[in-house]
C-alpha cells in the first residue's frame, strides 16, 4: 500500500493527526533560524532609500551568480566567460532561459546535492509539469518574505486560518457526511477542499466557516469567491469579520475582491510569486503592488528582448539556489507603474499590472467550476506532457490539447484522464487531441484553460 492508500483508509481523526504531523515537520524546517533572521532583516530594510536597496540587491545578485557558476553544471557553462562579480552591469549579457530550456535541463541545472533539498512538483500555470528543488535555507527566506507581507495586515501564524488549496484529502466517507475539510490542530489551519465546491455543498462550507471562525483566509480566490457569492445571493451572514484574505496562485480581480470583502468583512491583499520560486511582488496598505527588491530582479522586455516598461518578465530569483532561476522567462507579463513614490513610504518600484494569472475555469454540471490552479495540477504525475490546454466550447464537452514527447504513453493519457475525471466528474465528455504545437494567444501568452462558455447565464 502506498502512503495515499494508507491515509485514505484511516479514520478522520487519524487523518487530521497525520495532517498535523506533516505540517509540524514542514513548519519546523521552514521556521528555523534563517527564517527569523531574514524577517528581521526585511523589517530593518523596509523603508530604506532606493540607492541602499539597489546596493543590497546587487550584493545578493553577485552572491547568487557566484553560487550558480560554482554549483550548477549548466550555469558553469553559461557563465564561463562572464565576470559575475560585476553583478547588475553584466546581467543582460547572460542568455535568457526559456521555460522549455529550463525544464529540459533541470538535471544539469541543479546546484548541489538534490537529496538534501526540498523537491517541489509543479503543474505550472502554463501547462508544463516540472520538478524543481529548493534548499531549505531558501525556503525559510521565501516564507519569511511571504509571512512578513501577511503580518503587515495583522496575520499571525498559529491564529485560526482557513486554507483553500488544491490538496486532495477527502474520502467518500467525508463526502457522505458533508465534511469538506481537514484540520491541523497544532497551527489551527483548516484545509477546505476546492475540488468539491458546488451549489449543493456550499451551504456546508459556510456553516462550517461560521462555526470555526477563522481569522484569516488563504487560497484560490476563484474558489473562495464562490462561497461569498452564494452567501450574498442567499442573504446569509457570516456573523463575524475575518481579519484578512490572502489570494494564492491567481491574481486578485476587483469584482471578486469586492464580494469577498462584503461577505467576509476583511480586506483582500494580493501577492505574486510562483511555484518555480519567482521573486515577490506584494501589495501595500495603499493598494499598490511593490516589487520586493531583496528577493530578486525583474527585467521587463519587449518582443525583441529589449528593456521595456511593459512586456514579458525575466525573473532572477535569489532564493532558488537549488534550481536557479536566472533570467528565466516565466511566461507572465507585467507593466511598471509611472508612479515613483507611494504614500506607504516604501521606495521599491511599483507594478501597475501583472498579466500572468488569468482567472479561468472549466465548468462541469456535476462538479461546478474547476479553477485554473486545479486544472494545471492534473499533470503533476503525468510524464511527457510539454504543454497542454483545456478548451471548453460546449457545456458537456471539453477538449484537451496536448503537446507531448516520446516519454508519454497510454498509461499517461489514462492518468491524465483520471485526474480530470476526479475534478470534473464522470459525465462530461473529455476528448484528447495531440498537436505539434498548441497555438498561443495574440498577446503571445499561452493559456492553459480556454473557456468560451463562461459568460453563460447558468454558470454565474
Ligand atoms: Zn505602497
Amino acid at each position: 500500500m502506498n502512503q495515499e492508500t494508507i491515509y485514505k483508509n484511516l479514520p478522520n481523526v487519524l487523518q487530521n493527526g497525520l495532517i498535523t504531523l506533516f505540517d509540524y515537520l514542514q513548519y519546523s524546517k521552514r521556521h528555523g533560524e534563517k527564517y527569523h533572521a531574514f524577517k528581521a532583516f526585511l523589517k530593518a530594510k523596509e523603508f530604506q532609500s532606493r540607492e541602499e536597496l539597489e546596493q543590497l540587491q546587487n550584493e545578493a545578485l553577485v552572491k547568487f551568480l557566484e553560487h550558480c557558476k560554482q554549483e550548477s553544471p549548466y550555469f558553469r557553462e553559461v557563465l564561463s566567460n562572464i565576470d559575475v562579480s560585476k553583478g547588475i552591469e553584466i546581467l543582460n549579457s547572460i542568455p535568457i532561459c526559456s521555460k522549455e530550456e529550463f525544464r529540459k535541463n533541470i538535471p544539469n541545472i541543479i546546484a548541489g546535492n538534490k537529496k538534501q533539498m526540498y523537491k517541489s512538483k509543479t503543474g505550472g500555470t502554463t501547462g508544463k509539469a516540472m520538478q524543481v528543488y529548493f534548499r531549505w535555507d531558501d525556503l525559510e527566506e521565501r516564507f519569511a518574505i511571504l509571512d512578513y507581507f501577511r503580518e503587515r495586515f495583522g496575520y499571525k501564524f498559529g491564529e485560526k486560518t482557513a486554507w483553500f488549496s488544491g490538496k486532495d484529502m477527502l474520502t467518500k466517507r467525508d463526502l457522505a457526511k458533508n465534511r469538506f475539510w481537514k484540520q491541523d490542530w497544532k497551527y489551527n489551519i483548516r484545509y477546505y477542499s476546492t475540488f468539491n465546491i458546488s451549489e449543493f455543498s456550499l451551504i456546508h462550507y459556510i456553516n462550517d466557516l461560521k462555526k470555526y471562525k477563522p481569522a484569516f483566509i488563504v487560497g484560490f480566490p476563484s474558489s473562495i469567491v464562490e462561497i461569498a457569492r452564494y452567501a450574498l445571493r442567499n442573504n446569509i451572514k457570516l456573523g463575524y469579520k475575518v481579519k484578512a484574505i490572502f489570494p494564492t496562485a491567481e491574481s486578485k480581480v476587483e469584482s471578486e475582491a469586492k464580494d469577498l470583502e462584503k461577505f467576509f468583512g476583511g480586506g483582500v491583499y494580493d501577492q505574486y510569486a510562483s511555484s518555480e520560486g519567482a521573486c515577490f511582488i506584494t501589495e501595500c496598505d495603499q493598494g499598490n503592488l511593490h516589487f520586493e527588491m531583496l528577493s530578486g530582479i525583474i527585467e521587463i522586455v519587449d518582443e525583441d528582448n529589449n528593456p521595456s516598461q511593459e512586456g514579458r518578465m525575466l525573473i532572477t530569483a535569489f532564493h532558488t539556489r537549488g534550481t536557479p532561476l536566472l533570467r528565466y522567462d516565466i511566461g507572465d507579463s507585467m507593466k511598471w507603474s509611472d508612479l515613483t513614490n507611494c504614500s506607504c513610504g516604501r521606495k521599491t518600484p511599483i507594478v501597475e499590472v501583472i498579466h500572468g494569472r488569468v482567472n479561468d475555469y472549466i465548468f462541469s454540471k456535476e462538479r461546478g467550476k474547476c479553477n485554473l490552479g486545479n486544472i494545471s495540477n492534473c499533470i503533476k504525475h503525468v510524464k511527457g506532457v510539454r504543454r497542454f490546454q483545456v478548451v471548453q466550447n460546449e457545456i458537456d464537452t471539453i477538449q484537451v490539447l496536448v503537446e507531448n514527447d516520446v516519454e508519454y504513453d497510454d498509461q499517461d493519457e489514462k492518468k491524465f484522464l483520471d485526474e480530470l475525471r476526479f475534478r470534473l466528474g464522470d459525465k462530461i465528455n473529455i476528448e484528447f487531441k495531440y498537436l505539434k504545437e498548441i497555438p498561443r494567444e495574440k498577446s503571445g501568452k499561452f493559456r492553459i484553460v480556454k473557456n468560451s462558455i463562461k459568460n453563460l447565464k447558468e454558470l454565474q
